[in-house]
């Protein structure tokens, strides 16, 4: 069953789930949406996606490091999986392509450098293709590596608000490691994020937002954005539920270098230098 959810929605983060319901419902937009995004648990705490055109019941599944249970998914919800995109070369992330190759042949593999394996289409920033119906923007934003690329997602219908799957370069209330890069290259690829219109759903790579809160709060204890996403994990969030790029400016440390709080956290500066100090505060922290 999937549900109407965006329709009831408040601006920002989606009505819970009923507790019965299957863990792939809860991204259904409106009843004549096309896109739909379901996420697909992998190891520990990763999210694999699937990326639906509702209209021709094709999907594109990004980081599909489980194939098997990206392809049960796949079946469940009637889909036919026709490409692979992948949010960066960590193992974690792009480990399901040789299989996913294997399992799909002839469906092409989107991503940012030959460092992912079974590539078949390299990305670079600006550069769009589509998955059936479904507009896909890329969005170079190296940092956590150099070939991060952050896929903006949109339907021709307008039903579904557009989506962008960040991998680690954006999570909830957080931001990956700096593994190859600066703390300006994450400024100017969190900035860039923050373009995207504001009801934009962030698709992140990982489970994190617990330990993400509780740094922000150490930060940022007065931001009253904060409040509100305790709230949402108190009353039983679920995992598969996500945030919007509107609900990040507001609340996420990583995106707010310039408040005050931040700021007298990190000790001001410039953007780079201040996200460094934010970056290795959250290293060190150990609420
Ligand atoms: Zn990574």
């Amino acid at each position: 069953m999937l549900l109407p959810r965006f329709t009831r929605l408040a601006p920002s983060l989606r009505l819970r789930r009923p507790p019965t319901s299957p863990a792939y419902a809860s991204f259904s937009t409106t009843a004549s949406a096309r896109m739909k995004v379901l996420p697909v648990p992998v190891r520990d705490d990763n999210y694999a996606y699937l990326l639906i055109d509702d209209s021709t019941n094709k999907a594109a599944a990004v980081d599909p490091y489980d194939v098997p249970k990206v392809q049960a998914a796949a079946e469940k919800a009637g889909v036919q999986i026709v490409a692979g995109i992948t949010t960066h070369h960590h193992f974690d992330h792009s480990g399901g392509n040789q299989a996913f190759s294997t399992a799909y042949p002839g469906a092409p593999i989107y991503g940012g450098s030959n460092k992912i394996p079974a590539l078949t289409n390299q990305v670079k920033d600006k550069d769009e293709f589509s998955v059936a119906n479904i507009h896909v923007r890329c969005l170079a934003t190296p940092c956590h590596t150099q070939d991060s690329i952050c896929y903006y997602v949109t339907d021709k219908s307008g039903n579904h608000p557009g989506g962008v799957f960040t991998g680690d370069t954006l999570f909830i209330a957080g931001c990956g490691r700096f593994f190859e890069g600066t703390g300006a290259e994450m400024h100017a690829a969190l900035s860039y994020l923050a373009t995207l219109p504001p009801q934009t759903v962030v698709y992140d790579g990982h489970e994190y937002t617990k330990s993400n809160l509780a740094f922000a709060k150490s930060v940022d204890p007065e931001n009253p954005g904060l409040a509100r996403l305790e709230k949402l994990i108190k009353d039983g969030i679920q995992p598969n539920e996500r945030t919007t790029i509107g609900d990040e400016k507001e609340w996420n440390p990583f995106m707010r270098l310039d408040s005050a709080p931040i700021q007298k956290a990190t000790g001001g500066g410039e953007s780079g230098a201040a996200m460094d100090a934010l970056r290795t505060l959250k290293n060190n922290f150990r609420g």
